[in-house]
């Protein structure tokens, strides 16, 4: 099958390069090439932003990412993208107009790509798939004023999930918003992110560490809303461990970083800042080492869309505490492969860390089930099989072509 994948601000290149890559460069790269694996054949639209870009890369066998031109050639935040969509989506369905290469479906990731792959969509007969990965309506309840999405965000979100053929949520909490938004409930499948079952793996070797003091682990972009101040109050009520945060801009940066400077002035006023370690960003292939050195994973977030961090945790046979939110409430199994939290409650974080920490024969169990959970639940393969299953139920059915 020729699949399109319209992913117009994350671009998978940037993916391998790691540091800056959010979960969305990853989840497109990685998607992207599972489904070469299974012979399909994928092209990647993103923006083009520089100059010098090519045209088109060969990423892997089967995977091209093509740049297209909308908007100035260098970086664009994405909040200020959208007025580029219209040029974008006239782009692709130009190239695709001139019969050289149709796709059978296009996935959409993102509410920007969504509106470039419904005009390119529509011109050319193409139908559309659509991921959100966040949802306009989650970032205001949590973000308020500090949400510097476009003012039109919900609107279109809430458009585009009845124009699309599909609607893809990664967990079943995405599907409660999308029911509440106006997205028809027999529009939207679940199928939840994979994760890189090569790369995440129990043995294997990891980072140094002292074994006299139990290890807690949190990993993410330094902001606010992954919850590391409540994290760092819960180390009061953990006493001996260590908490490691990895993350952020890399390490020789952190000094000038204002979540890092009040992250540690805080652990300071709590008198654990001797037992909270702040690491930077972390290069993606040095991940597993950092799991796999941690007793337990915290992972405290106000809301998450999906959370990757904790399935790559299980994949190294890892346990998980983490705050019960979005995604995290699919991922994290309570009592069998970690344990669930009430978000933005550092004594009931703290409490349970601590009870976890004095129990190796619980965590044994925990990283265990969880390491078949990730295995069974979340490769990417079977990510791909649900998609391509998908594709060709949605590509089989007529669709419009509008002129
Ligand atoms: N990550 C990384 N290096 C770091 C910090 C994070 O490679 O220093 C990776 C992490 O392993 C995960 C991704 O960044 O794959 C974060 O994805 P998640 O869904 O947890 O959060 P997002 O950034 O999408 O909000």
């Amino acid at each position: 099958m020729r699949i399109a994948m319209i992913s117009e601000h994350a671009s998978p290149l940037a993916a391998l390069g790691g540091v800056d890559a959010g979960g969305q460069n990853l989840h497109v790269a990685e998607l992207s090439a599972a489904l070469a694996r299974q012979g399909h054949e994928v092209r990647v639209y993103t923006r083009r932003d520089a100059v010098r870009q090519p045209a088109t890369v060969e990423v892997t066998d089967g995977v091209t990412v093509v740049h297209v031109p909308a908007g100035p050639a260098e970086p664009i935040g994405k909040d200020q993208l959208l007025p580029y969509m219209g040029d974008f989506g006239a782009w692709v369905a130009r190239q695709w107009r001139d019969g050289t290469w149709v796709p059978d479906v296009v996935h959409a990731h993102f509410w920007m790509s969504g509106l470039a792959a419904v005009r390119a969509g529509r011109e050319c007969g193409v139908p559309v798939v659509q991921t959100y990965h966040a949802l306009g309506t989650i970032k205001r309840r949590y973000q308020g004023v500090k949400d510097t999405s476009p003012r039109e965000r919900v609107g279109y979100e809430r458009a585009l999930g009845r124009a699309v053929d599909r609607v893809i949520a990664q967990c079943r909490d995405e599907v409660a918003e999308l029911v509440r938004l106006g997205v028809p409930r027999g529009r939207i499948s679940v199928v939840p992110s994979g994760v890189d079952l090569q790369r995440f793996t129990p043995d294997g070797p990891q980072v140094p560490r002292d074994p006299e003091r139990p290890r807690v682990l949190t990993v993410g972009r330094l902001v606010e809303r992954k919850g590391y101040a409540e994290l760092i109050q819960a180390m009061r009520l953990v006493p001996k461990a260590e908490c490691v945060i990895v993350g952020g801009p890399p390490a020789d940066q952190l000094a000038r970083d204002p979540l890092a400077r009040e992250l540690r002035e805080l652990a300071r006023a709590h008198r654990v800042a001797g037992r909270v370690r702040l690491v930077g960003a972390v290069p993606r292939e040095q991940m597993p080492r950092w799991y796999r050195s941690a007793d337990v994973l915290a992972c405290a977030p106000w809301y998450e869309p999906f959370g990757l961090t904790p399935l790559e945790a299980m994949a190294c046979g890892v346990p998980v505490v983490a705050t019960a939110v979005g995604g995290l409430t699919d991922t994290v199994v309570d009592e069998l492969t970690g344990e669930l939290v009430p978000p933005r409650d550092p004594a009931a974080l703290g409490r349970t860390l601590r009870r976890l920490l004095d129990d190796p024969v619980r965590r044994l169990a925990y990283g265990t089930a969880a390491v078949d959970r990730v295995r069974q639940c979340y490769s990417w393969h079977r990510t791909a099989d649900q998609l391509a299953m998908i594709y060709a139920a949605v590509s089989a059915a007529p669709t419009e072509v509008v002129a």
